[in-house]
């Protein structure tokens, strides 16, 4: 079966039309960031922003036109309402808001503050999938809700979000003005994730500008009010998608997520690169499932040695945050949507969580970026 081309998809798209300007989509010039690859297809359709929320039939039509084509095995369209940005009031609180605009082509904009009340977003990254990195976002998010702190979780992790599973939230955010969406809330804690909008079944292939317009539309179309910190559950991995994040988003700092064996095989010193080479700065690397505690002795058995990342850490410049163990407890929890920093907040797994979220948000403090104060319990 030969594979689709381009040209074909613009042309099956040709003969889908936008039901109010009453012509086909490709000839208004709706279509970007058009991707094909090995059969799968991707791209956006830009549409006014008041409009969005009207045109899920005529991203599905488009879908579905793609799909009808042979040599299509996978078609994903997102809608980015980016050419009138919404007005934002207000100026931001700690520093964002000169990003460049998209990076999609299309008429010239002012750049917007993406999210104007957030005052600091942070990034959690892995240099690989599976060591973590959102089980230890979300307990650090909960860490710093615990402290007072008004947070947001923003998975950004658009290939496999799990931050729904993960706080035990489920449904379709609503969009009451029409324009904004309204973030879910799951343990006092603001999210929006791919997973509220795209069917869990649906297959996300995703390249360069529609990674960014999708992160940019779940910060600047989402009412994120009011946040004195935003955690960015990033994709895994060091790639051009996570490299354009890290550049695109304000980011006050980044931790490094890492294991034992992914420290040995400098996963985490590729993350550590990626933020440098932005100029973002790297508040610290936490090591996860770092040794393995039994849940019935409490025995410690340090399976791949210790203080490997510690030293590794020391040797890159980095701050060592801390490390959590490998324990049955903190995989349950967080599979079953009750994180352990929530659901068993005296456990010693939740106070680990606790102390490095209490250090991350210091660290922000200290460079003058984080603005109220911390209060401990
Ligand atoms: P990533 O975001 O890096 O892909 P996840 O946070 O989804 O990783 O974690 C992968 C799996 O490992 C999940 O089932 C999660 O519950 C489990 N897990 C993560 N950290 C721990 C830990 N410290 N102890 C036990 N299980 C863990």
């Amino acid at each position: 079966m030969a594979a689709v081309t381009e040209e074909q998809v613009l042309e099956a798209l040709k003969g889908v039309s936008d039901p109010d300007k009453g012509a086909d989509i490709v000839s208004l010039g709706m279509v970007s960031g058009l991707v094909v690859k090995d059969g799968n297809v991707g791209f956006s359709i830009e549409v006014d922003p008041e409009r969005g929320p009207q045109l899920e039939p005529l991203r599905k039509a488009a879908e579905a036109a793609v799909d009808n084509l042979s040599g299509v095995l996978s078609v994903t369209a997102v809608l980015t309402a980016e050419r009138e940005a919404p007005s934002s009031g207000g100026g931001p609180g700690g520093g964002q808001g000169q990003q460049p605009g998209p990076q999609q082509a299309g008429p010239q904009q002012a750049p917007q503050p993406l999210a104007p009340g957030v005052k600091n977003i942070v990034a959690v990254a892995s240099g690989k999938g599976g060591v973590g990195k959102s089980t230890t976002a979300i307990n650090l998010a909960l860490g710093l809700a615990a402290a007072g702190l008004r947070v947001g979780m923003l998975d950004a992790d658009i290939y496999g979000p799990s931050q729904p599973r993960m706080m035990g939230v489920s449904g379709r955010p609503d969009s009451p003005d029409g324009e904004k969406l309204e973030p879910m809330v799951g343990h006092g804690i603001k999210v929006m994730s791919m997973g509220f909008l795209v069917a869990e079944d649906t297959p996300m292939i995703w390249r360069g500008p529609m990674v960014m317009s999708a992160l940019q539309q779940m910060l600047k179309d989402v009412n994120w009010g009011e946040l004195d910190i935003m955690i960015v559950d990033m994709p895994p991995g060091t790639g051009d998608a996570q490299l354009t994040m890290a550049q695109q988003v304000p980011l006050a700092g980044a931790v490094i997520v890492s294991t034992p064996q992914d420290i040995a095989l400098l996963d985490a010193r590729k993350g550590l690169n990626m933020f440098r080479k932005v100029d973002v700065s790297v508040l610290g690397i936490i090591e996860n499932m770092s040794y393995f505690k039994c849940p019935s002795c409490g025995h410690e058995s340090h399976i791949f040695g210790h203080g490997g990342a510690r030293e590794e850490a020391e040797r890159l410049g980095v701050e060592f945050l801390g490390e959590i163990p490998l324990h049955i407890d903190i995989r349950t929890t967080s599979d079953g949507g009750q994180p352990i920093v929530a659901s068993q907040p005296s456990s010693d797994h939740a106070e680990a969580f606790r102390g490095i979220s209490d250090r991350i948000w210091s660290k922000l403090s200290t460079a003058g970026r984080a603005m109220p104060e911390i209060v401990i319990e």
